[in-house]
């Protein structure tokens, strides 16, 4: 019995999740335009809709009339029926973003955060934060939770901060779990990367293949989209990209091991060599095209913003002449469409998937 329940509701939420997708994607749409695109049967299309539609997240905005038989109802989704903040916690500072259902950044700020700061500090700034994003209660009504993108190593499945390098006050602290509390919303936490790479699928929509957002801030992250949904790994610390070694005998990293990509590109940028800092990067990018075969990698993160076409060329020039031998090999690498907001735009977008995208990809 409580099998069938569950198939029931997971079908429902599957059926929404594509009749919404459809919505994000066309502007306007007819009951047969998601029927063409889903698949599903215009009686199951007519049920959704009509749920859509009383819980608001959709609306008739006319009618097309065809030559012939009846005037079929025109729709869209109303982006603004619902929100979700985003949160992009680095080690200096706090992005916070509003997006809507669409997906669309509505609002955007950045403070910063002291220096080693603590579980309190962050979990203050947040509050704050958000109570002046809001503002009005009209927004605090239609809003569906909190999305936070932060530092690793982080255990998503627990809500657990596990050891965030260079934060000394981050060791097994469960952030989901005291965020809730403090900010009485529903809160996601993922690793920063994982949440960009979230938002980069949101934004390409159905097109969207294998894919990596190589993420270069104070560390070095990449966020893996495979097959079709975010891969975490079995501890769900997947992204770890900074900490793979390039150079066997190279400085001690923060990590404790010797030689990671993090480090040398940091004692590159030291010593003001950007095209060294830039080679460092596309090493360590077409290393894990090897590994993966990726279709995109997207580059994105605040120090590379700094110097978007520098790493651009750099990373563009050594897929082509490193990873490529074949002419049916091909990886497009770009950078990311949404700037600085990437990471705090995905955590968003996390936060809304979990209620409105698909059951099975929305749980992990
Ligand atoms: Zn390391």
């Amino acid at each position: 019995m409580t099998r069938i329940t569950a198939d029931v509701r997971f079908l429902r939420g599957y059926n929404q999740a594509l009749v919404l997708g459809v919505g994000r994607t066309a502007r306007c749409f007819e009951r047969s335009t998601v029927v063409q695109a889903t698949g599903l049967t215009p009686q199951a299309v007519s049920k959704v809709i009509a749920r859509l539609g009383a819980d608001g997240l959709i609306r008739p905005t006319g009618a097309r009339r065809p030559g012939v038989g009846k005037p079929a109802i025109v729709y869209e989704l109303v982006p603004d029926s619902r929100y979700a903040i985003g949160a992009h916690v680095a080690r200096r500072t706090l992005r916070l973003v509003l997006v809507d259902l669409a997906g669309t950044v509505r609002r955007s700020a950045v403070s910063p955060l002291p220096g080693d700061f603590t579980p309190p500090h962050l979990l203050d700034a947040l509050r704050s934060g958000i109570d002046t994003m809001i503002g009005s209660t009209d927004v605090r009504n239609r809003l569906t939770g909190v999305g936070i993108g932060m530092i690793g190593p982080l255990d998503h499945a627990h809500g657990l901060v596990r050891g965030a390098h260079g934060l000394r006050h981050w060791h097994d602290v469960p952030l989901r779990e005291i965020a809730e509390k403090h900010l009485d919303l529903p809160v996601h936490l993922d690793k920063d990367v994982t949440a960009g790479i979230t938002a980069e699928a949101w934004r390409h929509g159905a097109t969207f293949g294998d894919a990596a957002l190589i993420m270069i801030e104070s560390g070095i992250g990449g966020g893996l989209w495979l097959g079709g949904a975010a891969h975490r790994g079995a501890h769900t610390n997947a992204g770890e990209f900074g900490h793979t070694v390039v150079d066997l005998d190279g400085p001690r990293c923060v990590c404790g091991r010797h030689g990671c990509l993090e480090i040398v590109h940091r004692h590159a940028t030291e010593a003001g060599d950007l095209a060294r800092a830039a080679r460092v990067v596309a090493v360590g990018v077409v290393n894990l095209l090897q590994t993966l075969d990726l279709a995109h990698v997207v580059l994105a993160g605040a120090d590379l913003l700094r110097h978007p076409e520098t790493y651009l060329a750099a990373v563009t020039e050594a897929v082509q002449a490193d990873a490529r031998r074949v002419d049916w090999l091909r990886t497009r690498v770009s950078l990311s469409g949404l700037g600085a907001d990437a990471i705090a735009a995905g955590a968003a977008m996390q936060v809304l998937d979990q209620h409105y995208g698909i059951p099975e990809l929305a749980q992990t």
